[in-house]
């Protein structure tokens, strides 16, 4: 027997060597491994016949017999070919593996094996063979019916773990376990409230699915046993939601805002524009907060557009009249430059005299050093920067307040840095990414949260086309057109990675021969991810007061960058983007009245079906949230979310929970009521999640702010 805190190197077939590869993985104890959930299923319930194998047919279980077997001598150094021929009552057939040679001591003559696997043409002989068929040996009672014979767990290649061993360890590890060991996660009670199973069962039938157990449901994740593991994990998700938020409320205020009409009358001659009634009410509500005897926590979702900033502003600027520090964090240099920009520009204008400060990567030592120490003495009322914000030297004198700007750009430990400077700030996160209510509940449900539902008046709707390369010439006519109508555009290159040569070379060439052919009379500028900070800063702001026409841009300009005399994105390969990322490029136009136009350039050759859906929804819709949901469906929520960066960590159950809401509400309202219940219920909440594995603690973290 073993327990589910026994170390991995403990079980059978892990050596010392496995044990540290599955530990840089995260993977220490068996448990944490019954927690790596086949991302697949494959039914090899139904035997066939080797007279039936067709070239080309679905993969199939086979009942077999050896009847001899040799390894086949090859000249290439290191390959090598492993044959056995095979038989059943049907008739024979032959099957390889390549660069296996130790199978010659499993298939020895007379030894009955179950395959699975699908037929190809042999080459070397007569009809069909199987070439690295998935095989157990009957009389190999550790193994059988692991791999074969059974609907078959497919897991993801994990380091060098494949699919069929990490199966094996999963088999011996739920056999061998004893169910004593696991502690307690969803109470029993609730459990048999529930319907739902308990731990082991559930980790049992999820692995190793019962003969009988639905494919299609296996498929959707909504068998009862996935149901339970879903249920156990959004149980555990709300019940550290709830911890924190009473910590929150148990902090209670440490500072203390005023907000008389005379300050509401002072910021209102700052504005220079008239603000929605949707920016009103969200700074209503904001203004509660600031307000009320706890910490801000509020997560603010508007759509690209929308007028965040403007409302990030007014906030931070109610804290530094209150005499507090405010910071304003950006995802990329470029958007904490404009945000500097246009915030002091704005402040400038109308004669108002705070200070506002810019701390990013690229500044240099001596300036960073200076930057420093006014935010340290207090001399700089708002700090605007990037990730920089977060390091251990950045000090403030009186932070109030953090504005944190495209939030699904960050990673949460960052998140948490930067809140934990001084006495615990008010915290706004603002997200473009349309967030369905149900699962801004289960990630964010510490959080407060306020919609800005309005686009600021006289927008015109973004007019969007695919073009293929053979109408490039009519598209650059339309951009000269737009120009000369005194419009700009920008040209988007994909690209994989800043620091990819290629592609930069891509970028480069393109914005060369916009320069020197096509538009000889036009000023092409050029900014990408490799400029130093202050080159790319010169760019943007040539772009933006007017002075280049058209900027050729990598997605460094794709979050948050706005100069409304832009009407024309141009974007390349455009097949290669996501749907989120085309939605933001797009909202990089038609920010002010005029018309704009969004061309989404792929090339002439055919198309993946899911490029082609996704362009074809970006040509129907604008709405932020019918393209996030499209997103869903095609990448899945934690991709989407972001929540996918930890690897193993994932949140596992994020899709299930989105097609079963009713699945979530009762997990919410179950940990809420345990954690709520002053009669030791609140402390079994605690014990449950003290006892939380390290890996199901970030995983719990995922959706941490402040
Ligand atoms: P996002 O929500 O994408 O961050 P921004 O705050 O950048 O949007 O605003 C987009 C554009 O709309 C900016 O040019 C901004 O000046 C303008 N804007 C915001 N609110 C209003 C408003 N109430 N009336 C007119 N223009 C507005
Ligand atoms: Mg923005």
């Amino acid at each position: 027997m073993i327990g589910s805190d026994t170390a991995l190197r403990f079980l059978k077939g892990v050596g010392p060597r496995r044990a540290a590869a599955l530990a840089k993985q995260g993977l220490e104890t068996v448990e944490d491994l019954l927690y790596v959930l086949p991302f697949r299923y494959e039914d090899r319930r139904t035997f066939a016949r080797i007279a039936d194998l067709r070239v080309g047919g679905p993969e199939t279980t086979l009942g077999v017999e050896v009847l001899s077997s040799r390894i086949i001598p090859t000249r290439r150094r290191g390959f090598s070919v492993f044959e056995a021929r095979l038989r059943d009552g049907s008739g024979q057939v032959r099957a390889v593996w390549y660069n296996q040679p130790y199978l010659e001591r499993l298939f020895v003559p007379g030894r009955r094996a179950v395959l699975f696997g699908g037929a190809s043409e042999d080459r070397y002989g007569s009809g069909v063979i199987l070439e690295n068929p998935d095989y157990e040996f009957l009389d190999d009672s550790d193994t059988e019916g692991v791999h074969t014979g059974r609907i078959v767990p497919v897991y993801r290649k994990l380091g060098e773990l494949s699919s069929r061993m990490q199966r094996t360890l999963m088999y011996r590890a739920l056999s061998s376990l004893d169910p004593r060991t696991l502690s307690e996660r969803v109470p029993l009670d609730v459990a048999r409230r529930r319907k739902l199973l308990d731990r082991l069962e559930a980790l049992r039938r999820t692995h190793f699915p019962d003969a009988d157990a639905g494919l299609d449901a296996l498929r959707e994740r909504r068998t009862t046993a996935q149901r339970t593991l879903a249920f156990e994990e959004i149980f555990l998700l709300q019940l550290a939601l709830v911890a924190r938020r009473e910590a929150v409320r148990a902090e209670g205020r440490a500072l203390s805002y005023e907000l008389t009409d005379a300050l509401r009358t002072r910021l209102g001659r700052l504005l220079p524009f008239k603000l929605t009634a949707a920016q009103r009410r969200v700074l209503k509500e904001i203004a509660a907060d600031l307000r009320s005897p706890h910490p801000m926590n509020r997560l603010f979702q508007g759509d690209v557009g929308s007028g965040k900033t403007i409302v990030a502003l007014l906030t931070l600027l109610v804290a530094v009249e209150n005499g507090y520090q405010g910071a304003l964090m950006a995802p990329t240099e470029i958007l904490a430059e404009q945000h500097h920009r246009v915030i002091e520009g704005l402040l400038r204008d109308k004669g108002a005299g705070y200070r506002v400060d810019l701390l990013t990567g690229s500044l240099k030592s001596a300036a960073r050093r200076r930057a420093l120490a006014r935010a340290a003495s207090g001399e700089t009322q708002i700090l605007i920067g990037t990730h920089a914000l977060f390091e251990a030297s950045v000090e403030f004198h009186k932070l109030g307040l953090v504005v944190v700007d495209e939030q699904h750009r960050f990673g949460v430990l960052q998140r948490a840095a930067l809140a934990g400077k001084g006495p615990r700030p008010d915290v706004l996160v603002m997200t473009a990414t349309p967030i369905p209510r149900s699962l801004a509940l289960t990630l964010y449900g510490d959080l407060d949260l306020s919609v800005l539902d309005e686009l600021p008046p006289g927008r015109v709707a973004i007019a969007t086309v695919v073009r293929r390369e053979s109408d490039r010439a009519k598209v650059y006519r339309g951009l000269a057109r737009e120009v000369a109508r005194g419009r700009q555009a920008y040209v988007v290159v994909p690209l994989v990675e800043e620091t990819e040569n290629s592609d930069l070379k891509a970028a480069t060439s393109l914005a060369r021969q916009l320069r020197t052919d096509v538009f000889p009379e036009l000023r092409v500028g050029l900014v990408h991810g490799r400029l130093k900070g202050p080159e790319k800063d010169r760019v943007m702001q040539e772009f933006a007061a007017g002075r280049i026409h058209i900027l050729v841009a990598t997605t460094v300009i794709e979050v948050g960058v706005d100069v409304p005399n832009a009407s024309v994105m141009v974007v390349e390969h455009a097949e290669r983007f996501g749907l989120s990322q085309l939605h933001q490029l797009r909202g990089r136009v038609g920010r002010g009245s005029q018309r704009s136009y969004c061309v989404l350039m792929v090339g002439d050759g055919p198309m993946g079906a899911q490029a082609a859906d996704r362009l074809a929804c970006m040509e129907r819709t604008h709405d932020g949230f019918q393209i996030a949901e499209k997103d869903l469906e095609i990448r899945g929520p934690g991709v989407v979310f972001g929540t996918q960066q930890h690897g193993l960590t994932d949140l596992q159950f994020l899709g299930v929970v989105l097609r079963a809401p009713e699945l979530l509400e009762a997990a919410r309202s179950e940990a809420q009521q345990l954690a709520g219940d002053p009669e030791g219920g609140r402390e079994r909440a605690r014990a449950i999640l003290e006892s939380l594995r390290p890996a199901w603690k970030r995983r719990l973290d995922l959706a941490r702010v402040g």
